[in-house]
């Protein structure tokens, strides 16, 4: 497998799933796992080789029964599922805001991240109009921490376009939830459209293309634009139509707990009946097996479809591997290295009117990474700039802020904080200044504020920003910064610089 892996996750959406990617828990990406949009499929494709389609109608019923049984006695307690029951209409009002806010905070994130974030969200904001009426400050509070900013950002921009261009009225269908709200992707619209308004369309998330392509020996790159057309048409015919939010629901929770990415429970598995992946897995053993007694069977069917080139099989560089079993699906191109980049970031602090810390945010841009976010005062470094040239820079950008020089050899090194993004591998090069005095900060620059501990942590800051506060580094201070309280207590860290180690919490 050179150019395409076994992606041992998929977006996953609880305790097990996950994509090779992002590790077990995490869910999927909605539109940016490469689903395709409606303006897609300007041509008909020839339909697919039989043995990657559910053709035969009593397959399909037999799966949506088996499935939609084990969903009912196993399905995790969730916070967004108490609300309402199997998606009856009548629970519509309730249900609308609970789906949405759940679904698009499990976005690339873990389950177990999200309930917490969802439980207050859903205190704060029961209601579209209740959202609608929040400032983007209070949304980004309460999302700090969460990562993909931008997500809170939109959920609130479609609530207003809902209460005020379209009185009120959710769009209901799955085609008219994408077409009209930002933030809302192709499965989005379907995890509304069937939860909570029963339409009878199918999802597809990381949990469901493994689950998929495990089902029908999917092994071509499951990130291609094609590949996810198929998964979608799949996903459309195979949805229950009586209980399509809990079939979709159902289909999901098995990739996040059963058919899971790197250990599959197949003998737990409500569909391994309806399974092509274990049905080869278990015709290569039985081959193994009756060979191992001297009695060899004949060459077992395990080849891949038959059809030449077909678009679905795994390609004839790539083939089947015995040693990976099931996880030989699905796979998918490998990933692009995240970008590297170094940022110098100072924690500049002075002492509040009650004498207790205060430090100095300043406020990112409406756009971008971050949107929106508080950040000590920061600027991104040339590749390669040596240290001196780093406390320079830096020390320009801060008389910026304070009007006053800076002299840059005041600043301290204290260490560096890596965080990687989706996209950046980002090092944080933090230093320190401690203020004697007062200074007054220019109103002509982005907004700033000083802050005390406990208001850092209340404020609209990143998590590379708290692992900053927080002292979590990559890099360690230079020694001498360092000093050993007790063999037992562990290192502790003092800083000349005025930075306490409480303040660091190291
Ligand atoms: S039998 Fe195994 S590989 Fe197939 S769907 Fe079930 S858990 Fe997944
Ligand atoms: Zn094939």
């Amino acid at each position: 497998m050179s150019q395409l892996r076994a992606a041992a996750g998929g977006l996953r959406r609880g305790g097990g799933g996950g994509r090779a990617v992002p590790p077990a828990g995490r869910r999927r990406k909605d539109a940016s796992v490469g689903v395709s949009s409606p303006g897609h499929r300007g041509r008909t494709p020839a339909p697919p080789p039989a043995p990657h389609l559910f053709s035969d109608p009593a397959e399909v019923g037999a799966l949506r029964g088996n499935l939609l049984a084990w969903y009912d006695r196993c399905k995790r307690d969730l916070p967004w599922r108490r609300v309402g029951g199997t998606g009856a209409p009548a629970l519509i009002p309730a249900l609308f805001p609970a789906v949405w806010v759940s679904e698009i905070m499990l976005q690339q994130t873990q389950v177990a991240t999200v309930i917490d974030y969802y439980n207050r969200w859903m205190q704060k904001w029961p209601t579209l109009q209740a959202l609608a009426q929040a400032s983007l400050e209070e949304v980004n509070e309460l999302w700090a921490g969460l990562g993909y900013y931008s997500r809170g950002k939109r959920l609130q921009e479609a609530a207003k376009k809902v209460v005020s261009e379209l009185a009120g009225r959710m769009p209901r269908t799955a085609e008219d939830l994408q077409k009209l709200l930002p933030g809302v992707g192709r499965y989005t619209a379907g995890a509304i459209a069937s939860i909570s308004y029963g339409q009878a369309t199918g999802v597809v998330d990381g949990n469901v293309i493994r689950v998929l392509c495990r089902l029908r020996c999917i092994g071509a790159d499951s990130s291609s634009p094609a590949v996810i057309d198929r998964l979608w048409d799949m996903a459309n015919a195979l949805v229950d139509r009586s209980r399509p939010g809990d079939f979709n629901q159902a289909l999901m929770e098995l990739g996040a707990t059963v058919c899971v990415p790197k250990a599959p429970l197949c003998g737990e598995c409500p569909v391994k009946q309806h399974c092509r992946a274990r049905c080869r897995v278990e015709k290569e053993l039985a081959f193994a097996s009756q060979k191992l007694f001297g009695n060899p069977p004949p060459v077992p069917d395990v080849e891949d479809c038959g059809v030449g080139d077909c678009p679905l099989c795994p390609p004839a560089t790539e083939p089947w591997d015995s040693s990976l079993g099931v996880t030989n699906f699905p796979r998918k191109a490998a990933k692009k290295q995240p970008r590297v980049e170094r940022t110098a970031t100072c924690v500049l602090e002075r002492r509040g009117c009650h004498g207790a810390p205060e430090y100095l945010i300043v406020q990112r841009p409406s756009s971008g990474l971050l949107a929106g976010l508080w950040e000590f005062p920061s600027l991104p470094l040339a590749q390669g700039l040596q240290e001196e040239k780093q406390r320079e820079v830096l020390a320009d950008h801060l008389q910026a802020w304070m009007g006053q020089p800076v002299v840059a050899g005041r600043l301290r090194f204290i260490g560096e904080v890596v965080h990687i993004f989706s996209h950046i591998h980002q090092t944080y090069v933090v230093y320190s200044l401690h203020l004697d005095g007062d200074v007054t900060l220019d109103p002509a620059l982005s907004p700033s504020r000083w802050v005390t501990e406990d208001e850092f942590h209340t404020s609209a800051v990143s998590t590379a920003m708290k692992k900053v506060l927080g002292g979590t580094w990559a890099f360690p201070p230079f020694p001498s910064l360092w000093s050993w309280a007790s063999p037992d207590s562990g290192p502790q860290l003092e800083f000349s610089s005025g930075l306490s180690c409480a303040s660091f919490r190291c």
